[in-house]
């Protein structure tokens, strides 16, 4: 333990938001995510120091993280910890707090980092700590890990997110002055009910309560059994409203959130519509996601938006004047970074990519409805039309620690891989991080998501892509429902028809339709109009699917500030 790192609590404001999320990833060295949910949370609060807004950030600490991604050798998954040594990163506040869990005193202690914006204003993102001696070994290990663990370990981190977040704000004095608690997902909405025994008055909870839903299916919604609820803390479940919020002796941790929140908004369009039908009867906002454009614009686009235009680090907006910058200029820069990427790849594996090749990336968190292998869905199709034109194609993404089936998919594409060795290179990279990401989303040729329709909320991987000028293929759904523009931005697979669901063998051929009769000829036959393409999605959509878009619209919604 680095003592010296120990001090107290010293914030440059009184905030007036508290902010709650599970995960949050505001630096590449602190293991505090696991994917889009997370990188959402830290672009969130990126933006705000940018925008010097009032708001304090409260997560958990994981001393282990998410996991680290190894394969054994016949290509299954191995998930490893991620050994974080906390005070490398975050700055130790001394400071013992506490609530009651499972019949005895949790002792909380925090840790700190503070985000900076681009005018010096800076924001704390409070990490809470359990693995302190007055603690029991079961209650220091809640610290480890993102999403590991069963039942009991979860609820005994979300009492801890919710609860002992609203311990913090208490024993620091700054709850009285917190206008709004926002949830930003299900994992923090026990906190709704350690304000109820406050408040004593549900209205008086739910002037105050913000949530952010990002889930439209219903397994990826915690629910607890309610005896286990009991179990962890037998009063918190207030009698009075045991009947409003409990049903069939389930706590529903998003039902929870709305219950008592004001304002409630799913994450595109779409997926607002989809959260009215999974929970009827409440009003439900949308606010598309976006993406913290300085954190994720490539060095090459950095320098050209600088040349070309005034202000847009202040302004995203202005981003839609991309449309005056030369195109030969958009693809120097691009070319930039598509060599760089090509030698991290060549370096990271031993399957060789060529820097002259289309190529093709796809990057997310392996699962079944997001369908990785749709671009092989016909093999035989791939290789007729890679013989026509070379390309090559590079995956990253790892599968949930429980999720064996996405870990089945992956072995397969690693299988394909060796298979393909000669004739189509197709490299998987494993650990899947911001690093990495920021190396992909910039230095592949097409982004492609391919999703069975309904199932993702928004996604913002694309964004990063059309940021540095790289058009996508996918499917309509989240928010490429909005940033679509056939021919304009990128293309589409499938119909926008939300009643008709989606069929692999039709999307794949549709995929390969595109790709052989559209995208490549533009590609390789006439560049200019490919340019243009690129063009476009900086323009139209960079300059909407940002975070600055976002906060503004959550500050006029749902904080009133
Ligand atoms: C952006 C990002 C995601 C989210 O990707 P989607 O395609 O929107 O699901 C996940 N992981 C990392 C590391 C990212 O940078």
């Amino acid at each position: 333990m680095n003592e010296k790192n120990e001090s107290k609590l010293e914030l440059p404001y009184k905030p007036k938001i508290a902010y709650f999320s599970m995960e949050i990833a505001i630096d590449k060295n602190i293991p505090s995510y696991s994917g889009g949910l997370g990188i959402l949370a830290g672009d969130f609060i990126k933006t705000c120091a940018d925008q010097e807004i009032p708001i304090i950030a409260i997560t958990l600490l994981y001393r282990k993280g998410f996991f680290v991604q190894d394969f054994d050798q016949n290509g299954f998954q191995i998930d490893r910890p991620e050994e974080f040594n906390p005070s490398s990163q975050l700055t130790r506040i001394d400071n013992r707090f506490n609530f009651s869990m499972l019949d005895h005193k949790i002792y909380l202690r925090s840790w700190v980092k503070f985000v900076e914006g681009i005018t010096g204003f800076k924001i704390p993102v409070i990490f809470l700590d359990t693995h302190i001696k007055e603690n029991n070994e079961w209650d220091q290990k809640l610290s480890d890990y993102l999403y590991g663990g069963d039942k009991r370990y979860r609820i005994g981190q979300e009492m801890t997110l919710g609860v002992g977040g609203v311990s913090f704000l208490k024993h620091f004095d700054l709850l009285e002055h917190i206008s709004k608690f926002h949830m930003n997902e299900g994992h923090a909405s026990l906190l709704t009910l350690a304000l109820f025994h406050k408040f004593k008055n549900v209205d008086q909870v739910k002037e105050r309560c913000v949530f952010t839903t990002h889930t439209p299916v219903p397994a990826g919604i915690d629910v607890f059994d309610v005896s286990l609820v009991d179990e962890f803390a037998h009063d918190l479940i207030p009698k009075e409203l045991r009947n409003d919020i409990v049903e069939d002796e389930l706590l529903n941790m998003t039902y929870l959130g709305f219950y008592f929140s004001e304002y409630i908004n799913g994450v595109a369009k779409r997926h607002r519509k989809i959260s009215k039908d999974m929970f009827p009867g409440f009003n439900i906002d949308f606010i598309t996601n976006g993406i913290h454009l300085l954190s994720w614009a490539s060095p090459s686009f950095k320098s050209l938006f600088d040349k070309y235009i005034l202000g847009w680090k202040k302004d995203n907006y202005s981003l839609r004047s991309s449309v005056q910058i030369p195109l030969n200029e958009i693809w120097d820069a691009h070319q930039q970074e598509k060599k760089k990427l090509v030698n991290t790849v060549n370096n990271l594996t031993d399957q060789l990519i060529d820097e002259e090749k289309f190529t093709i990336g796809f990057a997310r968190r392996h699962t079944s409805y997001k369908r990785p292998e749709l671009l092989f869905w016909n093999i035989d199709e791939l290789k007729r039309i890679n013989k026509k034109y070379p390309l090559q194609i590079i995956y990253a993404g790892k599968a949930h620690p429980q999720d064996d089936e996405g870990k089945e998919i992956i072995k397969r594409i690693l299988q394909l891989s060796s298979d393909l060795k000669g004739e189509i290179s197709v490299v998987f990279l494993k650990n899947y991080s911001i690093e990495l990401a920021k190396k992909l989303v910039a230095g592949v040729d097409l982004w492609l998501n391919t999703p069975k329709k309904n199932l993702e909320a928004s996604g913002t991987s694309g964004m990063k892509a059309a940021l540095n000028g790289i058009p996508q293929l996918s499917v309509l759904d989240g928010w490429w429902l909005e940033g679509h523009l056939e021919h304009l931005t990128g293309w589409s697979i499938g119909s926008q028809d939300r009643s008709e669901e989606s069929n692999d063998e039709r999307d794949a051929d549709e995929l390969y339709n595109k790709l052989e009769y559209v995208i490549l000829p533009l590609y390789l036959k006439k560049r200019d109009d490919w340019i243009e393409v690129m063009r476009n999605s900086i323009a139209l959509n960079a300059s909407f699917f940002n975070t600055q878009r976002m906060l503004a619209q959550y500050v006029l919604n749902a904080y009133f500030l």
